[in-house]
């Protein structure tokens, strides 16, 4: 493993874009995961042109970004970790992507937030795509009703779907149904693929990576 102080973000982030460009992705999304680290690691991707972060902590994140915004106000923030229904207020206000909507109280509170505010940051439903009792997310078979779900009865705005694959299985059968089930509900974004398997999940038709380690090192422990 490569020490902390040798991380270099700018040429990480150089040879994951070339990663992704072979892999066929030149029009796929790069989020970077910078959960757990702070400006140091941030500030060089910033300097590098990287715009979208992902997040998992609503809290975390509110501390860490706002100053980091003004700074760069086309910063575009993803929340990819689990949405608890007391944090969806600062969820709205933080984030302009929220891919964890799991649950239809989720999807609820956020259509109550969402007026509230009058923001409506881009929403995409997880998929529970292997079906793990210890994941988050929606079962696959449950996905095309919960789509409407949101969209009818909460007029939210779901553009696409994410999923996390179980960790020790092959990836593509997962990403392929993902990929499925984003079509037939006519969404756009697919949001799947992390470090270890991102070009696989460019094969299968991902339009968002979710890269951190690679980019950033090993995260600290919070
Ligand atoms: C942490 C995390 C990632 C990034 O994982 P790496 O293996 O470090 O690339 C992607 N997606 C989600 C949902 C995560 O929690």
């Amino acid at each position: 493993m490569q020490q902390q102080q040798d991380i270099d973000v700018a040429a990480n982030l150089a040879a994951i874009r070339e990663r992704i460009k072979a892999a066929g992705g030149d029009r796929v999304r790069l989020v970077a995961v910078s959960k757990f680290h702070g400006p140091e690691r941030i500030g060089p991707a910033l300097a590098a042109g990287q715009r979208h972060f992902g997040e998992n902590r609503v809290q975390e994140a509110a501390g860490k970004w706002p100053p980091l915004r003004q700074a760069h106000p086309d910063i575009v923030l993803h929340l990819i970790g689990p949405l608890q229904s007391n944090k969806t207020s600062d969820a709205v206000a933080l984030f302009d992507v929220i891919e964890t909507v799991d649950r239809e109280k989720i999807a609820r509170r956020l259509a109550t937030e969402m007026q509230k505010q009058n923001r409506r940051p881009e929403c995409f439903v997880q998929v529970n795509i292997g079906e793990e009792p210890q994941k988050a997310g929606i079962p696959p078979r449950e996905a095309d009703d919960f789509i409407r779900l949101c969209r009818e009865e909460y007029d939210l705005p779901i553009t696409g779907l994410m999923c996390i694959p179980p960790v020790d299985e092959e990836p593509s059968p997962f990403f392929a149904l993902l990929a499925k089930i984003a079509r037939r509900n006519g969404l756009e974004n697919i949001s799947m693929g992390m470090s270890a398997d991102f070009e696989t999940a460019i094969a299968f038709g991902a339009t968002e990576v979710r890269i951190g380690s690679d980019i950033f090192g090993p995260r600290p422990t919070p």
